[in-house]
């Protein structure tokens, strides 16, 4: 594993929410994070059907574009019940015909695959959050660090913190979804602790682990 000589990180993404989370998660290590958006770099194409390959494409992107090291995440809900869908898509199925973004109508389209399944018990919407994070260097060296977190998709959305599909996943053994945790909640981690719980916080824990030493 390479070690990270810089305390300025490219945050490789032009998501506000996995900004905020990827910044809260690293400040404490005393590294600082510059997000591509900011920095106006061209969003890439995830052309990847893998976490895998769309964290690497975004956190090469960044990389390049800024002869510093980049960390991205790749990130979806991949619901067993649909076949493991959105997946990779997930962040599609959120998007509208004038480009942007409308989680309550994604939220309704997962609903409404549930219901066309007959998926209405707990057990039968059995789903996953799945973050992959890539930390890039500009010779084009590559980490990838990869959390998930099991729930189950709730109905009607309930919340209003974090982003997303935040209010539809209730991870197992809580009363709450995401979308009514904190932000500390929702990661369920912080410098020592031995468990994470969010899918981010899990792989970051990793990366914090095996990448830095921390
Ligand atoms: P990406 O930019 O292709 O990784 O898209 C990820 C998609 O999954 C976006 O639509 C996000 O809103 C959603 N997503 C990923 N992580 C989370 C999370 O922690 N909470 C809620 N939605 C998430």
């Amino acid at each position: 594993m390479r070690k990270l000589e810089t305390r300025t990180i490219v945050v490789a993404s032009h998501n506000a929410g996995k900004i905020r989370e990827i910044a809260d998660l690293i400040g404490p290590f005393g590294f600082s994070a510059k997000s591509a958006a900011e920095l106006n770099f061209i969003e890439p194409d995830e052309t990847g059907t893998t976490f895998e390959e769309n964290a690497a494409i975004k956190a090469l992107a960044s990389a390049k574009a800024s002869g510093l090291p980049a960390l991205s995440d790749d990130s979806g809900l991949v619901i067993d019940a649909l076949d493991g869908a959105p997946g990779v898509y997930t962040a599609n199925w959120a998007e509208t015909a004038d480009g942007t973004r409308d989680f309550t109508m994604a939220m309704q389209k997962v609903q409404d695959a549930l219901t066309d399944k007959g998926a209405t018990s707990a057990d039968q919407r059995r789903a996953r959050f799945v973050s992959v994070l890539c930390l890039a260097w500009p010779d084009g060296h590559t980490e990838l660090f990869r959390g998930e977190v099991e729930g189950t998709i709730a109905w009607p959305p309930r919340g209003t913190e974090g982003f997303g599909y935040d209010p539809l996943f209730q991870p197992l053994g809580y009363d709450t979804t995401f979308g009514e945790m904190s932000g500390d909640e929702k990661h369920g981690w912080k410098p020592g602790d031995a468990e994470a719980l969010s899918h981010r916080a899990r792989a970051f824990k990793i990366f914090i682990e095996t990448g830095l030493g921390g």
